[in-house]
């Protein structure tokens, strides 16, 4: 049951790159932003070691520094930033209702939603375990640090080949775990990854742990799983990669804006519009293709420029 109302210009929820570069725009423009930081401050990025892609850090930056800095960042300029997490919305008028913990109620002229996704893992203990320790669903991230050395991709997408290719270039050797007898990849991709010399598909294979002292050294497989002629397999690897999809942290906007199958909310022209006037939607959440700190950031710019123009508008 909702207790309280609070009505503000600028309601940004999410605190990963696209949040808090929202918040830094939005705050020096006067649009005196509040911004709910979610079920992980800082979002992804606190979940990775170092980031050295990342304009501005040229020897790096670890994920939850780089987070800090862009929290202080937009603080400095007055952004008012909570800690809280949206359970429900209701945008079929202006302004529009986002309810915070269950209890109180923001009434925002403007809304930017920047909740960003989650990479979906396996699901193994072994893969918490290994955490930041060889485990990684992002290669564009983690890939440098495995400079010659063995990796595999788990998955048979677009992500996973991308990926597979990506990693071969700078890894020794390149294994990639299809569960199925086929890559769903598409038929450019698939043709990539097998014209790679050091990448070796393996089909019908399903991983079941990790091992390794201190960090991973392999991983152990199954092939054909279920099957007669099912036969353990394990294979030396310094990192795990996950690539079998993600899931944008979209549900609770489902109902007001369209999103594609997956549930990235889709934006209009390339900008970070929705069909709702005043709602934007910035980041991961809305990013299907890059999914990187710098592009999310540019799109938190872009969608409090857009809510500072929209407001000057009304
Ligand atoms: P997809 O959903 O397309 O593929 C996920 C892959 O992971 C599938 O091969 C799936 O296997 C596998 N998988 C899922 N769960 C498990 C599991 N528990 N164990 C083992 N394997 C599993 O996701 P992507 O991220 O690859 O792609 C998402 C979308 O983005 C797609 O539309 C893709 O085309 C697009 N994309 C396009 C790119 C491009 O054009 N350059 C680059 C990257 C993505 P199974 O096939 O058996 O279900």
């Amino acid at each position: 049951m909702a207790t309280t109302n609070e009505q503000v210009k600028c309601l940004i929820i999410g605190s990963g790159p696209a949040g808090y570069t929202a918040a830094i725009y939005a705050s020096r423009a006067n649009l005196a932003p509040v911004l709910y930081e979610g079920i992980q401050p800082g979002g992804q990025l606190t979940t990775t070691t170092e980031v050295e892609n990342f304009p501005g850090y040229p020897e790096g930056v670890t994920g939850t520094q780089l987070m800090e800095d862009l929290k202080k960042q937009a603080q400095r300029f007055g952004a008012d930033i909570r800690m809280g997490i949206a359970t429900a919305t209701d945008f079929s008028a202006s302004p529009y209702k986002v309810t915070i913990d269950g209890e109180k109620v923001i009434e925002a002229e403007t809304v930017i939603i920047s909740t960003g996704a989650a990479a979906k893992y396996l699901g193994l203990p072994d893969e918490a375990k290994y955490a930041g320790m060889g485990v990684s669903a992002c290669a564009t991230c983690d890939g440098f640090f495995y400079r010659k050395k063995n990796v595999a991709v788990v998955g048979g997408g677009d992500t996973a080949c991308e990926e597979a290719i990506y990693l071969a270039g700078l890894a020794k050797q390149v294994y990639l775990i299809v569960r199925k007898n086929y890559l769903r990849a598409s038929k450019v991709m698939q043709e990539r990854v097998f014209k790679t010399p050091n990448i070796t598909v393996l089909f019908e294979h399903n991983t079941i742990g990790l091992f390794g002292e201190n960090g991973v050294e392999g991983a152990h497989l199954v092939k054909r799983k279920g099957e007669p002629d099912e036969e353990k397999v394990d294979i030396a690897i310094d990192g795990f990669f996950l690539a079998i999809g993600h899931k944008p942290n979209s549900d609770i906007f489902k109902p007001w804006l369209e999103t594609d199958e997956v549930g990235y909310i889709k934006t209009i022209d390339g900008t970070p519009r929705t069909k709702i006037p005043g709602v934007y939607a910035a980041g991961d959440v809305a990013d299907p293709h890059y999914r990187q700190a710098i592009t999310a950031a540019a799109s938190g710019c872009k969608a409090a420029i857009e809510a500072e123009r929209y407001l000057s508008n009304k």
